[in-house]
């Protein structure tokens, strides 16, 4: 099914961001990961992209197994920023042959060694070109990536909501937040986008926090604000991890709970393919998330 349809019902969507392992494991603990959230019922799993130095080439392949062997729907991510307009054609026909029909249409990081590289000449600089290419290929619903506090790489918020625009206007139908910790920004992000005239619906991206060299490292790329709430949290059970994992789970079911009272469109959870920690998000807010789907009909 299309997530385009899927949210044009209107009830929130919950879905899981997995990514393929590194090479040094064997593909198949994803799928022992995939056995552990299959009962979770989630509307959909989107499988990332090369991020964290995960192999590119099985994105598809998971993606598919994800939509055929567990019945779940699925979307592939496809970056575009190192490939080859070639490559994109590849990678494009491989979707399509393997039944997919959603598609996270990202430009990527661009590596540091290209960052300063006046030589490097990309045949993608944008997601908005990528979108074009997907559009051109074929019927898909396409997704795209957005920035409740703006991206890193942007001038400022003005910036970032136009080239936002310009994404949608390209054929994005439907967004997927950058994570953040504070539901505020998220909320005046929504009223930004709403004057800016961007009208699609936005899935709000959920990172529990499970240790602080991962809260420091997100922090780092993406400028992310840590509330107050938030930081007494870390503070308080910096030396104490098992606390600290509980005290994580614990804001992302508020945080989830306020995002689903507030109306929004899905809650999309970066599970860094642990499923426990999400099995305790999802059994949390299970009864809130019937009663929110209730209020919609
Ligand atoms: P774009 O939309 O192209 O924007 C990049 C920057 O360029 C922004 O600052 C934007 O404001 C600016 N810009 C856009 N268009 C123009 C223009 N025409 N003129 C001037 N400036 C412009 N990375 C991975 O490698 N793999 C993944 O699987 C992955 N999954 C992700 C999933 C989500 C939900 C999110 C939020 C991010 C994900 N990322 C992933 C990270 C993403 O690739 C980076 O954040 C990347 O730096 C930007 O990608 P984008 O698609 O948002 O780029």
């Amino acid at each position: 099914m299309k997530i385009r349809d899927m949210l044009a019902k209107g009830n929130p969507t919950v879905s899981f961001e997995i990514f393929p392992p590194k090479s040094t494991y064997p593909l198949e603990t994803v799928f022992e990961t995939m056995d552990s959230l299959k009962d979770l019922n989630p509307d959909f799993i989107s499988v990332t992209y090369g991020a964290g130095g995960s192999t590119k080439g099985n994105t598809v392949d998971i993606a598919s197994r994800i939509k055929k062997d567990f019945g779940i729907e699925a979307i592939a991510h496809l970056t575009c920023c190192t490939s080859s307009k070639e490559g994109i054609q590849e990678t494009l026909a491989s979707i399509k042959e393997s039944g997919l029909e959603n598609i996270l249409a990202l430009r990527g990081d661009i590596p540091e060694a290209l960052q300063n590289d006046k030589n490097w000449n990309p045949q993608y600089r944008y997601a908005s070109e990528l979108i074009d290419e997907i559009k051109a290929f074929g019927d898909f619903s396409i997704g795209a990536a957005c920035y409740p506090e703006g991206h890193v790489e942007s001038k400022n918020m003005v910036d970032d909501l136009k080239n936002l625009k310009r994404k949608v206007d390209h054929g994005a139908d439907f967004l997927i937040t950058q994570l953040f910790y504070d539901n505020e920004l998220f909320y005046q992000f929504r009223e930004k986008m709403e004057l800016v005239g961007v009208d699609k619906p936005v899935i709000a991206g959920i990172l529990p926090v499970l240790n602080i060299k991962q809260v420091k490292h997100i922090q780092k790329i993406s400028g992310c604000n840590l509330p107050p709430k938030f930081l007494r949290i870390l503070d308080r059970y910096e030396h104490d991890p098992q606390s600290l994992q509980e005290a994580g789970i614990a804001y992302a079911v508020d945080q989830i709970i306020d995002l689903l009272s507030y109306g929004v469109d899905g809650v999309h959870i970066y599970t860094m393919n642990k499923p426990d920690p999400t099995r305790r998000i999802m059994e949390s807010i299970c009864s809130v998330r019937q009663a929110a789907c209730k209020a919609v009909k």
